[in-house]
């Protein structure tokens, strides 16, 4: 008899599945084996608290296979529809360069490496993000720069946070140029409000009036307009407040740097550098300011540092001032930003360079030009004297038949009210596109043609003031002026991305992180047009495709989370944070209850939790941990009866950050609502309840999702992600709305918390289509085999390194701590040390020393084989071995392995008399040979880059000895 498979065996809907989990049946039988359980299920059965473990599936269809959710998306992207969007207010279309289209966006080198932690492994992306310093710098004209925030919008409230943080004047009130982008002004506001500033939104004519810690200006404003900001700035100066300025990027090519005209804050988006506008993101924010204020900096900034044999090596610099560790004290609560498009735009001004730039800028300035003598000329009103790209039209009664007769030719403009509107041309515009304006406007009168109109502005000074045209060099280093060939770029960046580990290499087991697979098939729909070529303001009807895929995302979150609203816009996990926190303190507000502000959280929480909590001007009181690293709730239920009348919140992380289900969750949740509190339920852990157990079932109000961890957006080496948050319905009126789009569901009133309605857009098909694919089983199953592997690496090294924490039947959750205190203290070997070691294996480390100083957590997600583990397990076992060495004396504590990683090349062709051989160094197993990663620096000094903190590229004199 033979035994013919059955059509649907072959039909395979679930191979997804399979290529998502890496461990096969026979694999995980095998784990099984190894822990001595009989079954999944018995080990989620000895894990999961019975009281929150779900028994039935999720309500979300699947799974199906990658072609047929690749064609349903595709069918959904093909109802938005791309028009040539002229809106501008800070989003403009812009050619990305193929070169960096493929071999950076589209490429897993680039966009599944983590933040730059381990600097020995990352000075690729670490390089690409000081040239974007250096461009922040050159540009604006600013002594420092950071290394991106997350859009132009959250950079204003960060520039005005700064301003409170340095500035002598004492005032409480921050004034904002009624003139800037109405998103700025909203996200400001929101800003402002959770801070107790006072806010004035004016126009700049009373700015005399007022005593300020800081002012906002906008340089070219949102109507266009180029105004000479020193007075302005020498105004707020003389009251001894910040000026802060929100820049065009593009502009600054032509125009003087605000920094040359005193500025002390300059920002602004570098999205029209090279990257989509993806219905409003993700793209980098610049922020830059003056040395001085380097210390009061929000957010990451790379500096150069030296190795251990004197080469010049790149690292984060300053990270005492960031959240991790200086908690509710941090100078931000930002955490991920947007490494992957600040890389973007850094590769496409090293493309362009300074000539490139100027001719896209003047280009772009001159077509704009052109349309202003032709508008002109057939009697339009313009409402601002000066421009770069930027005109506002007065139409008294004729803006909207105007904006319809645009569209009607595939054009947006952006209509301001029925009797004005506004038009922004960028790098994508032609003779065409102003032709066609012009035959709008003109509505079937006779038109000059584009060459006389063009006779009529050559050569002369228009649109620019003449005062403020550019006359300081930019873009002079080396590297802006080498790799104009595609040739050259192309060599370049993949010289840059063989210095760095990233997820295609090895497993990158960072605890708290979730490092999973991020498949090919979910970044496919990303650079599809259809997504990345629409403006976030469109009208709805353009978007109708962006509206359903969201809308099923929403969908499928609320039945992950239990959660009966989601808010899409917060743009990472810390965001979310501070949106939930706000939804929170808004409701407490509407009940006339706006003393409530003391957020309980425990000490094991991540550093952003404090750092929201502060940003929402909340008081935070700390809770205990156990020594199994669970809540004390003795300690909560007495800290929650102390501040029962000024209650607001709790935030926890489930399972806990210490990587155990808390099988007091249930309880700890009734004690905050007992007191009148809130639960805010960090969600970053989300990969350890999916399918399982759900955040509003437990008890929490309100929890954030990183898509940029659980649900598979790339890391893409520091950012971008998405933290939307879940509220159930009685915060759901009080989460953020948008001045531009209003949303359904909010509060009209209600402030923004980001710059585009929906958070990074864009980036929100890969999520839809990891759950598309997966389907209620595939999520559910996916979550359990992430709590096999956490619990296999446990157990096997469990033989050789304390495990720190584990639940109620010595399961860990998805995650597990190991202790290096007790090895450290015999052989002086420490964490660092393991970390740098796991180098020279090819691995990237584990997290270090989060939740707990001296310990390393290490989180394997369901996407790797046992086969990846078991080599892991390997490496840290063949680690162990050289501790004892080390603890034994055989090796002294300056010269064995451990101290030395990780190993370069230069080390082992040099003069070599270590106790230990070169083969040792650098194939401390056989299996490393065969796939050997070559760290490109050798250990790098922190301490020598933050004391001689240098965050620009090197003059070129500096590559010549
Ligand atoms: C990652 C993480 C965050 C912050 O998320 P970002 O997107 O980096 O801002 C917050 N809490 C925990 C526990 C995390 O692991």
């Amino acid at each position: 008899m033979s035994h013919t498979p059955s059509l649907h065996d072959l039909e395979q809907t679930d191979a997804f599945l399979r290529r998502h989990i890496g461990p096969d049946a026979a694999e995980q039988q095998a784990m099984l084996d190894a822990l001595g359980v009989e079954s999944l299920d018995a080990l989620i059965g000895q894990t999961v608290p019975r009281t929150i473990l779900r028994e039935e599936l999720l309500d979300i269809q699947g799974p199906r296979s990658e072609a047929e959710v690749l064609a349903y998306l595709k069918e959904i992207a093909g109802r938005n529809q791309i028009f040539t969007s002229c809106i501008g207010m800070g989003y403009h279309n812009t050619l990305t360069p193929t070169v960096i289209l493929r071999n950076v966006l589209e490429n897993p080198g680039w966009y599944t490496a983590y933040t730059p932690y381990q600097p020995e492994i990352a000075q690729g992306r670490l390089e690409a993000l000081l040239n974007f310093q250096q461009v922040s710098i050159d540009l604006t004209g600013m002594e420092l720069a950071s290394a991106s925030l997350l859009d132009e919008a959250t950079a204003a409230a960060e520039a005005m946070a700064l301003a409170k943080r340095v500035a002598k004047s004492k005032s409480n009130l921050f004034f904002v140029d009624h003139d800037c982008h109405p998103q700025t002004i909203s996200v400001v506001r929101t800003r402002a409000e959770a801070f107790g500033f006072d806010l004035v939104v004016d126009d700049v004519s009373t700015l005399a009036k007022h005593d300020v810690f800081g002012a906002l200006f906008q340089y070219p404003d949102t109507w266009g307009e180029i105004r000479d900001l020193k007075p302005l700035i020498d105004e707020v100066h003389s009251k001894q407040g910040l000026a802060c300025v929100a820049a065009d990027l593009l502009s600054l090519v032509l125009l003087t740097p605000p920094g040359e005209l005193g500025a002390d804050v300059v920002f602004g988006s570098a999205q029209r550098f090279g990257v989509p506008m993806g219905y409003g993101g993700p793209h980098a924010a610049f922020f830059a300011t003056r040395d001085a204020y380097k210390r009061a900096m929000p957010g990451r900034i790379i500096g150069v540092s030296v190795d251990a044999r004197g080469n010049r090596a790149l690292r984060m610099a300053l990270q005492t001032r960031e959240q991790h560790i200086r908690r509710e004290k941090a100078n931000s609560n930002i955490c991920t930003a947007q490494v992957l498009l600040a890389n973007m735009a850094s590769f496409y001004a090293v493309y362009h360079g300074p000539e490139g730039l100027r001719t896209i800028a003047e280009r772009t300035h001159r077509l704009t030009s052109i349309l202003a003598i032709g508008l002109e000329a057939a009697g339009f009103q313009r409402r601002n004297a000066t421009f770069f790209d930027t005109l506002t039209l007065e139409v008294p009664g004729q803006a909207r038949a105007i904006v319809e007769r645009a569209r009607a030719a595939r054009i947006n403009l952006r209509l301001i009210d029925g009797d004005s509107l506004g038009i922004s041309l960028d790098e994508s515009s032609t003779r065409t596109t102003v032709e066609t304006l012009l035959a709008v406007f003109a509505d079937e009168q006779p038109l000059q043609a584009i060459e006389v109109l063009d006779a009529k502005v050559a050569g002369k000074d228009v649109g620019i003031p003449a005062g403020l045209r550019r006359q300081s060099a930019f873009l002079t280093h080396p590297v802006f002026n080498s790799y104009h060939s595609e040739t050259e770029m192309l060599r370049y960046i993949k010289s840059l991305e063989n210095k760095d580990l990233a997820l295609n290499h090895a497993m990158i087991p960072l605890g708290s992180c979730t490092m999973k697979l991020n498949a090919t098939t979910e970044m496919i729909p990303v650079t599809w047009p259809e997504f990345g070529q629409i403006h976030p303001f469109v009208p709805l009807a353009q978007a109708e495709g962006y509206k359903v895929m969201i809308d099923e995302l929403e969908e499928m979150l609320r039945q992950i989370t239990g959660f009966d609203a989601i808010c899409m816009q917060p743009n990472s996990g810390a965001q979310g944070e501070y949106a939930g926190l706000l939804a929170i303190r808004n409701f407490h507000e509407a009940n006339g209850d706006e003393h409530r502000n003391v957020c309980l959280i425990p000490t094991s929480a991540h550093g952003t939790n404090p750092a929201s909590a502060m940003m929402a001007s909340m008081r935070v009181v700390l809770v205990g941990c156990d020594n199994q690293g669970n809540v004390d709730i003795a300690d909560l239920r007495q800290k929650a009866e102390d501040n029962a009348d000024n209650l607001s919140c709790l935030m926890i992380t489930y399972p806990s950050t210490h990587g155990v289900y808390e099988e007091g969750i249930r309880e700890i949740c009734d004690i905050v609502h007992q007191h009148g509190g809130q639960v805010y339920m960090d969600g970053a852990n989300l990969n350890a309840q999916v399918g399982l157990t759900r955040p509003a079932d437990i008890g929490a109000d309100v929890s954030h999702m990183n898509l940029h961890k659980t649900f598979c957006i790339p890391h893409g080496g520091g950012g971008p992600g998405m933290g939307p948050i879940g509220v159930r319905a009685h915060l759901a009126p009080y989460v953020a709305n948008h001045p531009v789009v209003p949303l359904d569901g909010p509060n009209p009133e209600n402030g923004a918390v980001s710059a585009a309605p929906w958070g990074s857009a864009s980036i929100l098909p890969i999520s839809w289509t990891y759950i598309a694919l997966m389907g209620a089983a595939g999520l559910r199953q996916a979550t359990e085999v992430a709590i096999l592997n956490a619990n296999y690496l446990a157990k096997r090294l469990g033989e050789a390194y304390p495990i720190l924490y584990s639940g109620a039947n010595g399961r860990v959750a998805h995650e597990c701590i190991i202790d290096i205190r007790p090895l450290k203290a015999a052989s002086g070997i420490s964490e660092e040390d393991v970390a740098k070691r796991l180098m020279d294996f090819g691995f990237h480390a584990p997290t270090m020393s989060f939740p707990v100083a001296g310990t390393l957590m290490i989180e394997p997600t369901e996407s790797e084989s046992k086969a990846e583990l078991d080599r892991f397990v390997d490496a840290m076992l063949t680690i162990r071995n050289e501790i004892s060495r080390v603890e034994q004396g055989e090796w002294s504590a300056e010269d064995n392995p451990l101290h030395h990683a990780p190993h370069t090349l230069a080390d082992i062709t040099g003069d070599w008399d270590r106790a230990y051989s070169r083969q040792q160094a650098v194939f401390p197993q056989p299996w490393v040979a065969a796939n050997k990663f070559w760290p490109s620096v050798n250990r790098i000094d922190n301490v020598y880059g933050d004391r001689n903190l240098f965050c620009a590229c090197p003059p070129i004199e500096s590559y010549e000895d």
